[in-house]
């Protein structure tokens, strides 16, 4: 194991509180809300009581402007226990709610940061429509300005947090240019469709939006008009660095699991720990994370110094959520059937992975990126 570098003492500190929280919280209610196919509402407002959400929300606004690396503390946590996939904290913490802080009006802020900290509002972010995906600029919700309201026409698709959102930041075509617009839950014509029934991520709502006339005060546009693009682009480091940093988490208490089976689990009269096959695959996965560790903190550090750009981060996107497929894959071969049976962490694992070469930028997408700036 190569030591760790970033954190100091107060991270880990924090790091504690985090892990007693998820042990006490949310994991003996985990497998109930994957029934239910969301979580429970209570456990928002019960992080946001112990100040695990946006914790680098201003002190203005009612937080402790907490550096980046205590929300990936909260990532790698969630991600360490399996339940990162079903609780939407990261997207909110370290996504949407970031939108508004950097480009939110001074009004917006007052209204929303506080409760966004408290759990009182959950919000999400949609771009994805039925007809548009990886293409952006496809989009068809449109938002026309008629007096001082904008008039929302659309659909939105596969959106995380849907059910529970409370507050949605909508891409809608603007003349010319995309925009982002706050959307209320409840505005008149603003429908919340079925929670959609997925592979894996069975505690994460996911949904489809509808907007049929949907209007909201001008003063709901976030950033500048047809300036969307540009506010999506700034947040793309943080958001695929982030993912990144969780998914590390994952992989590597996949793979700690997985020994630990091995070791246990006996064939042929010996552990299947003792199988030359066993000890090739875990030391083969083994050298592939410590590298990838390196990497993922080194791009985490250059984050924390403002230097982090999108190619960076969608290599470590794009390698850490190809490895992760493979390591689960891997890993469950070793567990042989009790691999494939949901109460084994591995199960869990391998579903919940699948989306994660899909969603925040498919894998064709992040090499699109790194192509570009190579050829460039
Ligand atoms: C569980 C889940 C949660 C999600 N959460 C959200 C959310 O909260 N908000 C939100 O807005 N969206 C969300 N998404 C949507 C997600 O971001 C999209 O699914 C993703 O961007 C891909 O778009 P698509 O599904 O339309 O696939 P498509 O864009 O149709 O792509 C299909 C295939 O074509 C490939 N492809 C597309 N373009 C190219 C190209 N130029 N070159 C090579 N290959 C290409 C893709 O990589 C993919 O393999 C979520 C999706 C899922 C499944």
């Amino acid at each position: 194991m190569i030591e760790r570098t970033i954190f100091d003492s107060e991270h880990e500190q924090f790091r504690n509180s985090v892990r007693k929280f998820i042990e006490a919280e949310i994991e003996p209610h985990y497998a109930q809300w994957e029934k239910d196919g969301q979580v429970d509402r209570e456990i928002w407002r019960k992080a946001g009581q112990h100040g695990f959400l946006v914790p680098g929300t201003p002190e203005e606004y009612g937080g402790v402007g907490a550096d980046f690396l205590y929300g990936v503390v909260i990532s790698e946590e969630l991600a360490r226990t399996g339940v990162a996939a079903g609780v939407g904290f990261g997207l909110h913490s370290d996504i949407v709610v970031p939108y508004i802080i950097n480009n939110g009006s001074e009004q917006q802020k007052e209204k929303y940061l506080p409760g966004c900290l408290s759990g009182d509002i959950v919000t999400a972010v949609a771009m994805t429509e039925p007809c548009a995906g990886s293409d952006l600029q496809a989009i068809q919700t449109a938002a026309v300005l008629d007096g001082d309201e904008y008039v929302i026409n659309g659909s939105k698709t596969f959106i995380s947090n849907g059910q529970l959102a409370d507050l949605v930041v909508v891409a809608c075509k603007t003349g010319d240019g995309l925009s982002l617009l706050l959307v209320e839950a409840g505005t008149p014509g603003f429908e919340k469709g079925k929670n959609l029934e997925k592979i894996g991520m069975k505690a994460q709502d996911t949904s489809e939006l509808f907007f049929q006339d949907c209007r909201v005060p001008k003063e709901n546009l976030l950033g500048e008009e047809d300036m969307g693009f540009i506010v999506l682009m700034q947040m793309l480091p943080q958001e695929r660095i982030t993912i990144a940093a969780g998914i590390m988490s994952t992989i590597e208490i996949t793979l700690e699991q997985t020994v630990n089976y091995v070791k246990e689990r006996n064939a042929f009269g010996r552990p299947v720990a003792a199988f030359q096959n066993t000890q090739f695959e875990l030391a083969d996965m083994d050298a592939q994370i410590t590298a990838m560790r390196v990497f993922v903190d080194r791009c985490l550090e250059l984050h924390t110094e403002g230097k982090l750009d999108n190619n960076a981060a969608s290599k470590a996107k794009l390698l850490t959520t190809e490895l992760l497929l493979d390591v689960v894959n891997r890993c469950l071969q070793l567990y042989g059937g009790y691999g494939y049976m949901w109460e084994y962490p591995i199960a869990r694992a391998y579903a919940d992975s699948r989306i994660t070469t899909i969603a925040g930028g498919t894998s064709e997408i992040m090499k699109l990126i790194i192509s570009r700036e190579l050829l460039a």
